[in-house]
């Protein structure tokens, strides 16, 4: 008995890369997501995620200050008003977008529960 010739063949497939904003055509196995460039793991999302995480808890402040000065900052938290001091430093430009209270993810949430709760009642 012969086995079917298609059987000896490789499962290649035209794939489309599933890295965001690549879309790339590329031959791989039925299981492949990634184009070439994408197989390696440092091309993909994660530097992009990094970005986003920085910017999601500081702000880029500019400056042209060429000594270290103590700035009141207000913490971006809707509904908090906190100012809370910072250090800025020549060169220096991404800082904290909260206030200390808020720099913490859990108090951040917690905080803005009660602020829509408080608004229910309202
Ligand atoms: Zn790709
Ligand atoms: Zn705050």
């Amino acid at each position: 008995m012969q086995l079917p010739k298609y059987k000896k063949k490789k499962r290649i497939k035209l794939k489309i890369c599933q890295e965001p904003g690549c879309g790339r055509e590329f031959w791989g196995h039925p299981i492949a997501k990634y184009c070439e460039l994408h197989r390696d793991i440092k091309q993909r999302q994660k530097q992009k995620k990094d970005v986003e995480s920085i910017e999601s808890k500081n702000i880029i402040f500019r400056h042209n200050y060429t000594e270290v000065l103590e700035l009141n900052f207000k913490c971006c938290l809707e509904g908090c008003n906190s100012v809370f001091p910072i250090k800025v430093f020549p060169k220096q430009f991404v800082y904290p977008r909260f206030c200390m209270e808020h720099r913490n993810d859990f108090k951040r949430q917690n905080f803005l529960r009660v602020m829509r709760h408080r608004n229910r009642e309202d």
